[in-house]
């Protein structure tokens, strides 16, 4: 198969995090047969500083025509007092929004060679914790109507939180889809109790249940959602929720394996284009000096190949080449331990590669 990927390494560890994923789809075309042909487009501070805008017009126009996206991360002290209009994580939203990107999919996998990394108890993660979150990425509160305005005497702001029948709809189907590939159980989180934008979420899910029998659903409300997620994370599988509570909750989640360098990321389209990026920031603290953790990336190149190319075994592919790679005991200082090897980003690349 023949793909065209955007790459967008952006700012801070970005290009080199970036580089090792790269690498990585090169050894899976070559043992695969395919061909990846890759367009390189400066976003966030780095195109600031080239062009005064966080992307360019040309290379917005190179991510809608990929087949797919690959980004590093943006940002960092140089540009924090830039105007609000023109600052690095504007582009990201553009491209959410121009890519029509509304599902993002952040599994939370806690590696059984890395347990000691959590804060939670043995005891409590020692099932594994394996659990997706699907967030609605473009609708609700972050993209309805906002005013401050004085009333009485005294200033009132507003955030409106529209949902429409259909944007529930969509995420929900790539949710039941997302269970069908996995356990095949989903918890739909909302706060029925109180919001009307959650009774719509939970009567359309409702409707969607009865089209996917095979897959076990339950409703949960999001403060349960919140306490369960510490108590007892073991009993999810597939979670999905609005942006906001997404947004909550799955920085909540990610916690729960303690190594923000580990873990991946996806945001998809009604098509079959994405965008897949680590949750982690540009780190400016470590950028250069070759010790940043690039598997979070390396595990976002993986999901690109499951969800945008479908090909699940050059993914699996990767995703076991990681699990030897910790099972010998080298990890980035991020997640280092007495009696592991510490590497250097580039040789955990390379090692993700020789076990490929
Ligand atoms: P961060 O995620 O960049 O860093 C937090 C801490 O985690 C730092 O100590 C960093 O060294 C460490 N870390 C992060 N990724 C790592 C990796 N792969 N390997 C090893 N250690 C890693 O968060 P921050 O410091 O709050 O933000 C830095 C910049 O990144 C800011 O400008 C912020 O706006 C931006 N940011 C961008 C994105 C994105 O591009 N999607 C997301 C979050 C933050």
């Amino acid at each position: 198969m023949n793909k065209k990927i955007t790459v967008l390494p952006g700012d801070g560890i970005g290009p080199e995090i970036v580089a090792e994923a790269v690498k990585v789809l090169d050894k899976i075309a070559k043992k695969y047969g395919h061909s990846f042909e890759y367009t390189y487009v400066d976003i966030g501070g780095c195109s600031i500083d080239k062009y005064g805008v966080p992307i360019t017009d040309e290379g917005m126009a190179l991510c809608k025509s990929a087949d797919s996206v690959l980004l590093g991360a943006v940002g960092g002290p140089k540009w924090d007092s830039c105007p609000a209009n023109i600052r690095p994580e504007k582009a990201l939203l553009a491209v959410r929004k121009e890519l029509g990107l509304f599902a993002n999919l952040r599994p939370t996998k806690l590696f059984s060679q890395l347990a000691d990394a959590s804060p939670l108890k043995k005891e409590i993660v020692g099932g594994g914790i394996d659990l997706l979150i699907v967030r609605e990425l473009t609708g609700g509160v972050y993209f309805g109507e906002r005013k401050t305005e004085e009333v009485n005497g005294e200033l009132v702001a507003v955030d409106y939180m529209p949902y429409s029948e259909h944007e529930i709809e969509r995420i929900g189907r790539v949710a039941f889809e997302t269970a069908m590939k996995r356990g095949k159980r989903l918890a739909s989180v909302d706060k029925a109790n109180v919001l009307d934008t959650s009774r719509l979420w939970r009567k359309t899910m409702h409707r969607l249940s009865e089209e996917y029998p095979q897959v076990e659903y339950s409703d949960i409300l999001v403060d349960n959602t919140a306490m369960q997620l510490i108590k007892n994370p073991t009993q999810f599988d597939v979670l999905v929720t609005e942006n906001m509570f997404g947004d909550i909750l799955s920085d909540e989640a990610s916690m729960l394996t303690g190594s923000i360098g580990m873990m991946p990321s996806a945001s998809l389209s009604s098509g079959t284009l994405g965008m897949y990026e680590p949750i982690h920031g540009s780190a400016p603290d470590i950028a250069g000096m070759n010790i940043a953790n690039p598997l979070g990336t390396i595990l976002s190149a993986a999901m690109m190949l499951r969800y945008s190319f479908d090909m699940a075994k050059e993914a699996d592919d990767i995703e076991a080449a990681v699990n030897k790679v910790l099972d010998a005991g080298y990890r980035t200082c991020d997640i280092m331990k007495d009696g592991c090897t510490k590497v250097l980003c580039d040789q955990m690349g390379e090692l993700v590669i020789a076990n490929i």
